[in-house]
This record gives C-alpha cells, sequence and structure tokens, in this order.
C-alpha cells in the first residue's frame, strides 16, 4: 500500500515519534509500505512521522532499488558516532521543490533495530551518513530546514505559506 507523504505544517512531523515495541507481521507490512511508498515518491529514506505515524521506525535505500542489500531498516536508531564534514544538497519529501546546502557529519555510525528487533550498527559515508542523520533528525520531531540559517528558513516558511494560501500545498 502506497501511504500519502504527509507534508511540512502537519503537527506529526515535529513531535518526537515513540518507541517502536512489537516487532511482528504488522511492523513487517509496515515497514515493505513505507518502501513501496518511498520509492513512489522518488525518495532515498522515509521516516514514519512522513506517513503520518508517529513511530520511531525509517527506510532507508540510498542506490533505490540497484542494490537490494543496500535497503536498511532503521527501528529506534540512535547516532552513536559523527565525524568529518560534508557539504551538499539537502530535501526532503515532506517539503517538495526545495532544496538546500547543508553542511553535516561526513561519517555517521548509528546503533538500530532491524525489522525482527535484532540490534546492529551500521556505518555511513557521505549520503548514507546525511539520510542516518535526517531520517534519526525526524523521528526526534526534527526538520533539515531545523539546521539551515534562520534567514534561509523563514525564506522557506514564507513561500510554503504562499503555497498554502494558493492551494498548492
Ligand atoms: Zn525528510
Amino acid at each position: 500500500m502506497i501511504y500519502p507523504i504527509v507534508k511540512y505544517g502537519d503537527p506529526v512531523l515535529e513531535k518526537p515519534a515513540e518507541p517502536v515495541t512489537i516487532f511482528d507481521a504488522d511492523l513487517q507490512k509496515l515497514v515493505d509500505d513505507m518502501f513501496e511508498s518511498m520509492y513512489a515518491a522518488h525518495g532515498v529514506g522515509l521516516a514514519a512521522p512522513q506517513i503520518g505515524i508517529s513511530k520511531r521506525l525509517a527506510v532507508i535505500d540510498v542506490t533505490f532499488k540497484e542494490d537490494p542489500d543496500a535497503k536498511l531498516v532503521l527501528a529506534n536508531p540512535e547516532v552513536i558516532r559523527t565525524e568529518g564534514r560534508h557539504t551538499q544538497n539537502e530535501g526532503c519529501l515532506s517539503i517538495p521543490d526545495f532544496r538546500e546546502s547543508l553542511t553535516r557529519a561526513k561519517t555517521v555510525t548509528i546503533r538500530a533495530q532491524d525489522v525482527n528487533g535484532k540490534f546492529y550498527e551500521k556505518t555511513g559515508e557521505e549520503l548514507l551518513a546525511r539520510a542516518f542523520l535526517h531520517e534519526t533528525d525526524h523521528l526526534n520531531g526534527k526538520l533539515y530546514i531545523s539546521h539551515l540559517s534562520a534567514l534561509k528558513r523563514d525564506m522557506i516558511k514564507r513561500k510554503i505559506r504562499k503555497l498554502v494560501k494558493a492551494g498548492e500545498w
């Protein structure tokens, strides 16, 4: 099932999500639906709050279907190590049509649980590192625009308000 993506302005995106405690068939189905929804939206990462479900759960595939082993399920992820700096354009499915240059850590290690509840650690670089930080932020109710300068952030918010008024958001 493909879920519609919740857009900026919905409070679910700005509140901390609840931990995943039950790893059952329903969670597997939700994860499958999240991958399907992410691919349908042409994204490389999706957090559960982005489909209106306030759970600490995200999916990532920075290869966009190229490599099946690159499909990652992050339940209750924690960032445990960051290193270096890397600047790249970043966007978010919940803030469509905007992209901004953002400096984040170049190398990031997370500790998370997979769809079966098994703990694992994984280190990512550049795009994967960025996805780890972006998706973990989502689960804490934080959007990437919160890392931008107040000036840039206000500019984006102003444009979004215009779109909302025009019924185009
Ligand atoms: Zn996002």
